[in-house]
């Protein structure tokens, strides 16, 4: 009998504690962009329920793309927590960028003020701003979760419920999907607090256009207080170099849906500021000129590299990027592959597709190989990669010598393989053995691509990217029938290549 009543029991009672329960394992945030005081978004959140005699709140002192410390806990002030009946429960600041909450299993709720970190494009002051928010009531909020919403060091992984209190005419741009409750309120969730702050989003009176290539919902989202209708001008100028990634990744795009946010603030100044921060399944443009005529073209260079990140880091990445430590990272060593790799399909595809002659390919080497020279090449890729915070003098070279590398390997593979096997093949390989949510190993990367490909491939990485030996494009340029002068830096194409030099070339970049 008494068994017999546990059972019913537990069949009635078991679902309800199950719903209560779940619907708290999330933090739940209010943000309200449409209330603000004194220049200041009003931010409040419930924790997931936990059982925890305190906590540590922490707000970004530094976001994945950026090498110095942004402290973005600097613009939160007045943290204040309460218990169910409002009581307020004891919080101590420990340094710019995190708080002490006492008592956390009672906390009912912690609120804060924001305050935005940039106001305007304005030249002279410091640090990129892309990576921050902006607030403009009634015209316009940039925002980047990790200057709005923090985390508890003991409750990292939770999912994010976030309602925002918005302007009825205005629209969420983002990667995200935003989701109506009302007129003046959307919804947004996040699986974790890292696939938040990936994801900024633009609110305002929307200037959209949307793309479809092949499947993928590309979102091209404008803002200027003045020019309101720009969005379809730039979409139809970044189409065809989207459509040349598509094609060049095989057909089809790793993702459902890709977000461009530009914000463009018209001033009086000559010249132009522009600051951009790329994202796994977006990117934020932020320009200031005189004239927007630069912007089609500016978006469509923005475009060519950024939107490749969808391959890597996105869905190739080790597991420093995976579980990033926004306030203490540890680098990965492979900048060489999420930059390095992704600047090397932004010139490698352009010639595959036939967009440009081989004239303009020998040209962009040859830039290249300029720039790579204004760096100190005696450095190991890996090490410097490790280091990036210290070494912000180098940091460049990953866009300089990183694609040089890329061909290199490209190259390699295509000798190894008869022209069978290039990057693109490897960087496909390695999408489907690893993928969005499955990290590899930072120090077992080079092994995991030897194994996929050739044992010399190994030789390649010991010399060329963890060691120091000079870059080979001398002697690899010339395998697929090129020249190299190395003193005046020229390239061009051999007189009388030989038949192994065609066909390599040939499987390299179809020419
Ligand atoms: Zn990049």
């Amino acid at each position: 009998m008494g068994n017999l009543l546990k059972i019913f029991f537990l069949l009635i009672l078991f679902p309800i504690v199950i719903i209560a329960q779940s619907s708290k394992k999330n933090y739940e945030y209010n943000i309200d962009l449409l209330h603000m005081k004194n220049d200041e978004v009003m931010v409040s959140f419930t924790p997931p329920k936990n059982n925890l005699e305190k906590g540590k709140f922490i707000i970004p002192k530094l976001v994945p793309g950026f090498y110095q410390a942004m402290n973005f806990g600097q613009y939160v002030s007045d943290v204040i927590a309460t218990d169910k009946n409002g009581k307020k429960i004891r919080t101590e600041r420990l340094d710019k960028n995190s708080w002490m909450v006492n008592d956390l299993k009672h906390v009912k709720k912690i609120s804060y003020l924001v305050t935005d970190g940039w106001d305007s494009l304005q030249q002279n002051t410091d640090g990129a701003k892309s990576a921050g928010s902006t607030f403009k009531k009634d015209s316009v909020f940039v925002i980047n979760y990790n200057s709005l919403v923090g985390y508890f060091e003991e409750m990292k992984d939770a999912p994010y419920e976030i309602s925002i209190n918005k302007n009825k005419d205005f629209y969420a741009s983002s990667a995200l999907d935003y989701k109506k409750k009302n007129d003046s309120t959307d919804i947004v969730w996040a699986k974790d607090y890292r696939k938040l702050v990936d994801s900024p989003v633009l609110y305002c009176v929307p200037d959209t256009t949307w793309l479809k290539i092949g499947t993928t919902e590309v979102l091209v989202s404008f803002y200027n207080n003045k020019e309101r209708h720009y969005s379809q001008k730039i979409a139809d100028h970044i189409k065809t170099i989207l459509e040349n990634q598509k094609a060049y990744l095989g057909g089809k795009l790793p993702v459902d849906k890709y977000a461009f946010l530009i914000y463009f603030e018209t001033s009086k100044e000559r010249g132009s500021i522009a600051d951009g921060l790329e994202h796994s399944r977006s990117t934020v443009c932020l320009y200031r000129s005189g004239n927007m005529n630069f912007l089609p073209d500016a978006l469509n260079r923005v475009a060519a590299h950024e939107f490749f990140h969808i391959i890597t880091p996105l869905h190739i990445h080790s597991g420093e990027i995976q579980h990033y430590d926004f306030l203490n990272p540890t680098m990965s060593e492979h900048l060489w592959l999420y930059e390095g790799m992704t600047e090397y399909a932004t010139i490698h595809m352009p010639i595959k597709q036939k967009m440009i002659s081989l004239a303009d390919f020998e040209k962009k080497l040859e830039e290249k190989i300029q720039g790579m020279k204004e760096f100190d090449n005696t450095l190991s890729f890996t090490e410097l990669s490790k280091n990036a915070m210290e070494r912000q003098d180098q940091y460049m070279n990953f866009y300089q010598k990183g694609p040089l590398l890329g061909l290199c390997l490209d190259i390699k593979l295509r000798e190894l393989s008869g022209g069978k096997m290039g990057t693109q093949d490897l960087m496909q390989r390695l999408m489907k053995k690893y993928g969005e949510d499955k990290y590899f190993n930072d120090n077992d990367l080079f092994d995991e691509i030897t194994k996929m490909t050739y044992p010399e491939i190994r030789t390649f990485f010991k010399d060329f990217i963890e060691g120091t030996k000079p870059i080979p494009l001398k002697e690899y340029l010339a395998k697929v029938g090129f020249t190299y002068d190395e003193t005046t830096g020229k390239i061009g194409t051999l007189v009388n290549p030989d038949s192994k030099q065609i066909a390599l070339r040939k499987a390299w970049i179809d020419q």
